[in-house]
Parts: structure tokens; C-alpha cells; sequence
């Protein structure tokens, strides 16, 4: 099945204001003319409404990286989906490695940001990923397998196409290991596989999964060649225009 290329940039807690607007500008004046992969970038969100106003009328995406799984009320600090929606966002990223870890979010959390985010209509992008001692005790699957399960609990049938899967493997993000191509693709097929059990067949075939973890303009063509890699998201090399960019030309070679 044909499935579209989906680049997504993850630029953490980095970039200034000014900073931001200069690397939203740049990626669509690099970009202008491709419409055969799907872009998104995903600033931290002080710069949200900026980046999605500089990316106006182009086919670039903005999305958030986290989101509170509450309508509103009293709780400081934190920014729900309509809020997102209101500042321009289509995506939000759900389940970084970074936020299970360094946060502490377990997958009660996660599963509540995944159907708060898709309820108000925002496409999720959801990241599952080992640990290195995970991989290493040949425990991969099993740990995907209960990420993908607890994580996508309870998601309505009629919006799991506002779902995409980010396999992140915890020991290539921001390290510069990255996981070969047959190792992503491999992995890409077990996710594919239980995805389907879990929703159908159809759902599993439309899934767009993207492969994170040190992805740059040298690796990114192989990675993406793998025909169950459809796509990545990209942290590190986001953070300039020319190698976003040149991530978002290898997925279309
Ligand atoms: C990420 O933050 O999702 C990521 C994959 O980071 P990096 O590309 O820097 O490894």
C-alpha cells in the first residue's frame, strides 16, 4: 500500500523566538514546491503561534510536543489540545523517551494525552521505543508490544487514521547510533503486525510509522528506502534548515 512520507521535526527546548521564525522561513523556502511528503515541524510551544504563522499557505504542518489530557481548569503549567488547535497545531508528539524518562510519564498518562489529543481532532504522533539493556536482554518486541498496547487503549475506531507511531529506540536518540536499516524495517513490521491486531487490518496497512534516533541527511535515504519506514522524525538535525531539509528530499528521492 502506498503510504505518504511523513518528516517531523522535534526541535526539544532549543531555538529563541527569532531563532524559531529563521528556521520555519528557511525550511519553506527550501522546501517550496515539494508537496510529495508530509512536513511537520513541532517548536517548543512559546513559538507556536509563530512558526504556524510563518508557515501559513504552505503545506508545512506545525505540531506541539506535549499536551494536558484536561478541557481546563486549575492546572498551572500546563496547555491543553484546543489550545494547541487555536495556535495553529495539527499534530502533537505523545510519548518522547525524553518525557517518559525525564518526566516520569507512565502509560496511564500517555493513553489519556493519546485520546484527549485525538478526541479535539489533533493527528498523534506516538513514540515507542527499548532501551538499550531492553534489547540486549532481547526484550524489544515484548516492550513495543506493551507501549503500543496500554498507550493506544481505548482509541475509537473512527480516528485511529489521526494516529501515526514514531519507533524511537531510546539508545539512538541524540546519541549518533542509529539503528541500521534492516533493524529499523524489522521492528517497523512488528509494530505494523500488532497495530493491526489491535485496531484491523486496514488501520495497519495506513499506518504511517516513522523511524527516529539520529537521523541525518547521510542516513535518512537508506532508513526510508525500507518499505515499512515511512518516514521520520528527526530531533537533532531539525535544528537547522538545510539538514531538515535535506532529510525531508531523501524521503523522496
Ligand atoms: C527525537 O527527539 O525524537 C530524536 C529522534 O532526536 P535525535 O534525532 O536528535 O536523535
Amino acid at each position: 500500500m502506498a503510504r505518504t512520507k511523513f518528516v517531523a521535526g522535534n526541535w526539544k527546548m532549543y531555538t529563541t523566538s527569532a531563532a524559531a521564525k529563521a528556521l520555519a522561513a528557511g525550511v519553506r523556502e527550501k522546501l517550496a514546491g515539494e508537496s510529495q511528503v508530509t512536513v511537520a515541524l513541532c517548536p517548543p510551544f512559546p513559538w507556536l503561534t509563530l512558526v504556524a504563522e510563518t508557515v501559513k499557505g504552505s503545506p508545512i504542518a506545525v505540531g506541539a510536543q506535549d499536551v494536558f489530557p484536561e478541557e481546563q481548569g486549575a492546572f498551572t503549567g500546563e496547555v491543553n489540545a484546543e489550545m494547541l488547535l487555536d495556535a495553529g497545531c495539527r499534530y502533537v508528539i505523545v510519548g518522547h523517551s525524553e518525557r517518559r524518562t525525564v518526566i516520569g510519564e507512565n502509560d496511564d498518562l500517555i493513553n489519556r494525552k493519546v485520546r484527549h489529543a485525538l478526541k479535539a481532532g489533533l493527528s498523534v504522533i506516538f513514540c515507542i521505543g527499548e532501551t538499550l539493556a531492553e534489547r540486549d536482554k532481547n526484550n524489544t518486541e515484548a516492550v513495543l508490544d506493551n507501549q503500543l498496547t496500554w498507550g493506544l487503549k481505548g482509541v475509537p475506531s473512527d480516528q485511529v487514521e489521526r494516529l501515526v507511531v514514531a519507533y524511537e529506540p531510546v539508545w539512538a536518540i541524540g546519541t549518533g547510533r542509529t539503528a541500521t536499516a534492516a533493524q529499523a524495517q524489522q521492528v517497523h513490521v512488528f509494530i505494523r503486525w500488532r497495530f493491526s491486531q489491535l485496531f484491523s487490518n486496514a488501520a495497519g496497512q495506513a499506518l504511517v510509522i516513522q523511524y527516529g534516533g539520529s537521523v541525518k541527511p547521510d542516513n535518512a535515504a537508506e532508513l526510508m528506502s525500507q518499505p515499512d519506514v515511512d518516514g521520520a522524525l528527526v530531533g537533532g538535525a531539525s535544528l537547522k534548515a538545510d539538514s531538515f531539509v535535506a532529510i525531508v528530499k531523501a524521503a523522496n528521492p
